[in-house]
């Protein structure tokens, strides 16, 4: 299902890839199609990205796996490609593309979460969303590993590779999915897991959305009430400073931190020193605040410390989030409910 570049079509290989298009929306009976010029084709084509700009040859919204089937198969009858997408964090790449023959097959319709507490195992359907599983799997003391804002998809991110929080002590997210309902290139649903499918189940983990439409995944669940994250922010002068003490202190700290350094280019705000600035944020997996890693770190970064920035936060898995913290002796945590997500 990889899609490849292609020549400019004429037009009349253009003509043959509209009636192509027309056809598939009366092969696939209820599911729902898009085509250019339709009113709704416009909205349908606005993915998470607005910045890509997509005119593939139809749009459709398939809502169950026999849809999802049901696309693919009369597709390929029809010659035309399938592209999946399931929020279209990831759209730029599609944009290298000539999608006048191909069907954007969007997932957005397909976003029903299942915890299953005895377990801790989470079933869902592959245009899920990590916010839906964070409140499902929350509800029961239970955390996924999810990306770092509630509205990325579970779908590229698992496909992908998947690190955030939990990576460092819980390992990439993928490492936790147990099995996947997939829709192959000939329109065939099956069932990929360590016992079935095993090569294409291996290549799912990391190998993208190369290899079919994941209708379903199912994945593990981890027992985890609380979180605490935060952010140290420093002026980009003292980047160089920062960053050497980071890499002293980071390789020594507890697993259950998982921390990352970065230079960013941030819009203004008063929490922030001034536009350029080195950033420092990590995480914790356990019951309670790492003082003493923490303080650690505090004490090799506070000599690089321009500004000291607000405290950290502790808060459900659910809505962790890298807050600010700050550097110094006092930097114990201060207890926040939960709150909204943010980029990563
Ligand atoms: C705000 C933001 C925060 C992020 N935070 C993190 C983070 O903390 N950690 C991290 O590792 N990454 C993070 N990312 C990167 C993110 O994981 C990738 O962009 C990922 O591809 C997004 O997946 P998606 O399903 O939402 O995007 P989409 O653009 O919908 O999907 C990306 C690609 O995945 C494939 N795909 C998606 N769903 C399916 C499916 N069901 N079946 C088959 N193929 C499918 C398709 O090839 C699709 O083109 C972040 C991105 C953003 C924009």
């Amino acid at each position: 299902m990889t899609l490849q570049s292609q020549p400019v079509l004429t037009d009349a290989a253009r003509e043959d890839t509209t009636d192509s298009a027309a056809e598939l929306a009366a092969m696939v009976g209820p599911v729902t199609i898009h085509l250019p010029g339709d009113p709704a084709y416009d909205e349908a084509r606005r993915l998470w990205n607005t910045a890509v700009d997509l005119l593939p040859a139809a749009i459709a919204e398939p809502t169950t796996a026999a849809e999802v089937s049901a696309v693919v198969t009369a597709s390929r009858k029809l010659g035309l490609k399938v592209a999946p997408v399931s929020t279209g964090h990831n759209a730029g790449p599609l944009v290298r593309h000539d999608l006048t023959s191909t069907v954007l097959v969007k997932l957005s319709s397909m976003t029903a979460v299942e915890v299953d507490p005895s377990t801790a195992m989470a079933k869902v359907q592959g245009g899920a969303l990590w916010g839906d599983v964070i409140d499902a799997a929350g509800a029961h003391g239970l955390a996924c590993l999810h990306g770092s804002s509630p509205d990325v998809g579970v779908g590229g991110y698992l496909l992908g590779g998947g690190i955030f929080l939990y990576a460092r002590r819980l390992g990439m997210a993928t490492s936790s999915l147990t099995a996947v309902e997939i829709v192959l290139v000939d329109g065939q649903l099956v069932r990929a897991d360590r016992t079935q499918h095993q090569s294409l189940f291996w290549a799912l983990r990391g190998g993208g959305g190369s290899f079919g439409i994941v209708t379903s995944f199912e994945f593990s669940l981890y027992p985890l009430a609380t979180v605490h994250a935060g952010m140290m922010v420093w002026d980009i002068d003292d980047a160089e400073r920062v960053v050497r003490a980071w890499a002293e202190w980071a390789p020594e700290a507890p697993e259950e931190i998982t921390t990352s350094m970065r230079i960013l280019n941030l819009p203004q705000s008063p929490d922030i020193p001034k536009k350029w600035a080195a950033v420092r944020s990590s995480a914790w997996t356990a019951p309670s605040w790492p003082t003493k890693a923490v303080r650690r770190a505090s004490s090799l970064l506070s000599g690089s410390c321009r500004r000291e920035s607000t405290p950290s936060r502790r808060c459900r898995p659910a809505r962790s989030h890298d807050s600010i913290w700050t550097p110094g002796p006092d930097s114990g945590h201060r207890e926040h409910g939960p709150a909204g997500t943010t980029d990563g």
